[in-house]
């Protein structure tokens, strides 16, 4: 079938129908979005000529995605996330904002509301054979290179089998285990003491998964682990580390990696000093530099929905 239809009266007027563009109510910008993203797709329908077959399968596969709780994940798979991280990094240098720790993607696990302390915090709550200690430390600066006091540094990471607090199908983790959040005093020093991460991938039977099979592609991240950092005299930093050696560090399915967040691990003694479980352990410097306030104001804040517990 190789009609042409999209172009004519009737289809066009089923779209702006559809979005019900030209009346006065509803939200002039769902409806401006709703009627591009429909209009795009109905020209795709007609430029691939996808059957009607193919129409719903798609449909099938978002009630899936839905019922998966994975279009987060699949944003993220997809590049449309990193795609968000691109869109930001040029509007910083359309407003002249260089330097500064690079941002990258937040993904869809974090969880409000660890427990602060100040400079150092130990986030291993439950026992983890498989795990060795790791430390990351480092210093949070300014735009003036002068360290932050009271930044609230928060962290959050994958056990030894890849899974995360509060997501962990196993049941096995604590709230909060391997989540913290550390403020800096005057020397804008913060400080985790935990346990190294591995890499994951996508629930193998979810849609993510099958989409990504259907593409060849697989569906594994590199080790990481995950910052938020909040100053109220700098804009906030949403960024990964890469645990240096992952073989997936370049081929990563969400593409997070960036090459200034992969800092050195460096082998260490003196881990029980530090109450880590083993003397010998593994340590991540990573200094973290902030972007000052545009206009008194953090531009590129995201307000999406997350999930909070109490700890
Ligand atoms: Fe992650």
């Amino acid at each position: 079938m190789s009609v042409k239809v999209f172009d004519t009266k009737e289809v066009q007027d089923l779209l702006k129908a559809a979005a019900n563009v030209g009346s006065h109510s509803g939200d002039v910008r769902s409806k401006e979005i709703t009627h591009r993203l429909l209009s795009d797709l109905f020209k795709a329908i007609e430029d691939l000529d996808m059957t009607p077959d193919e129409i719903w399968a798609g449909v099938t596969y978002f009630n899936k995605l839905g019922k998966d709780g994975e279009a987060a994940l699949l944003a993220a798979g997809l590049g449309l996330e990193k795609y968000l991280d691109i869109r930001m990094d040029a509007a910083d240098l359309e407003s002249d904002i260089h330097g500064g720790t690079p941002r990258t993607i937040e993904g869809p696990l974090y969880v409000a509301g660890a427990p602060a302390r100040n400079s150092v915090s130990r986030i291993d709550i439950n026992p983890d054979e498989d795990a060795r200690p790791l430390v990351i430390r480092g210093t949070v600066t300014g735009p003036d290179d002068k360290p932050v006091e009271g930044a609230v540094v928060e962290c959050w990471h994958a056990n030894s089998k890849g899974f995360y607090s509060h997501f962990d199908p196993t049941g096995a983790q604590s709230e909060f285990n391997l989540r913290g959040a550390v403020k800096t005093g005057a020397d804008g020093k913060y400080e985790f003491r935990t346990l190294m991460p591995v890499g994951y991938g996508c629930p193998p039977h979810g849609a993510t998964q099958q989409l990504l099979d259907a593409l060849a592609r697989h569906g594994n991240r590199p080790a990481h682990v995950h910052f938020f950092v909040t100053s109220a005299k700098n804009r906030k930093l949403t960024t990964q580390i890469n645990i240096e050696g992952d073989p997936l560090i370049w081929d990563d399915f969400a593409y997070a990696t960036r090459e200034e967040l992969v800092p050195h691990v460096i082998e260490k003694t003196g881990g029980i000093a530090l109450g880590l479980k083993a003397d010998a352990y593994k340590e991540i410097e990573f200094n973290i530099e902030l972007t000052p306030l545009v206009d008194g104001k953090d531009n590129q804040i995201v307000r999406r929905p997350r999930a909070s517990a109490t700890a």
